[in-house]
């Protein structure tokens, strides 16, 4: 085995065992609970959860997707985001190798995995992860070599500014709020982390794939406009293909039109 596969390894089950950490913020931080106490427990029957109840993953398969205490069903989302958060820590560290910008943005990515299911789940983005996201994004972009702080600090005004905007020409048309101030603080926090450059594409892409997921599904449902799928977890898909793949989509892009 290879250094580079060891630490690819490694570096996964990292991933793995932050996403079963955001399991924890998904499910306690929109309830305003501590996300350090008590012990993890079942949801159902409250029982405290041994530590081999709580390994990413595997436990899920040898518990047999079922708490050992009660026997009710643990959600496959569990296990999901735990992979999620390991593919994406994998993809990062491959994308970026040995530098600052590795650390910076697996914050980044569990960030945005945690606001994507909490919005999911609640369509709400609490600020108690979006602002002092902003803050990080900012402070860290010191660490990123390509990204200067005037980079992050217009990509914060341009983002958040833009979607305001947004809202408010919306709030005027309609008379309804459409846009949530949830999305603009996550739309300026990405443009902290990924400068004012990406935020035009990482909107773009969002709504290309909203539209995409989102037609079909208003056709399909009837269009209740209650319905409507939440945004953030578009957002967070389109900051995290400009993240990995922005450079190559924008080579492609003047490829073929420029
Ligand atoms: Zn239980």
């Amino acid at each position: 085995m290879t250094g580079t596969t060891l630490f690819s390894l490694l570096i996964f089950a990292l991933g793995l065992t932050i996403g079963s950490f955001l399991n924890v913020c998904i499910f306690r931080l929109p309830q305003g609970q501590s996300i350090v106490w008590p012990h993890s427990y079942c949801p159902f029957c409250r029982a405290s959860l041994r530590w081999y109840h709580n390994i990413p993953v595997a436990s899920f398969v040898f518990l047999r997707a079922r708490c050992s205490f009660c026997g009710q069903p643990i959600p496959l989302r569990y296990p999901l985001v735990e992979l999620i958060t390991g593919l994406l820590f994998l993809l990062v560290f491959l994308r970026f190798g040995f530098q600052w910008a590795t650390p910076v943005y697996w914050l980044f990515v569990s960030i945005l995995v945690t606001i994507s299911f909490i919005d999911l789940d609640h369509r709400i983005i609490p600020d108690v992860i979006s602002l002092p996201g902003v803050g990080a994004g900012f402070l860290l972009s010191f660490l990123i070599p390509w990204l200067s702080w005037l980079d992050s600090l217009l990509g914060v005004l341009i983002g958040g500014g833009l979607l305001y905007a947004v809202a408010v020409a919306y709030k005027l048309l309609r008379k309804v709020d459409g846009m949530g101030g949830g999305d603009i603080k996550l739309l300026a926090m990405i443009g902290a982390f990924l400068g004012w450059k990406a935020v035009f594409p990482v909107i773009f892409i969002s709504s290309a794939v909203g539209c995409l997921i989102g037609i079909p599904l208003m056709l399909f449902r009837g269009g209740d406009p209650q319905l409507a799928l939440p945004f953030g977890p578009f957002l967070a898909l389109g900051a995290l293909v400009y993240l990995l793949y922005g450079r190559i989509l924008i080579q492609w892009y003047v490829d073929c039109f420029l």
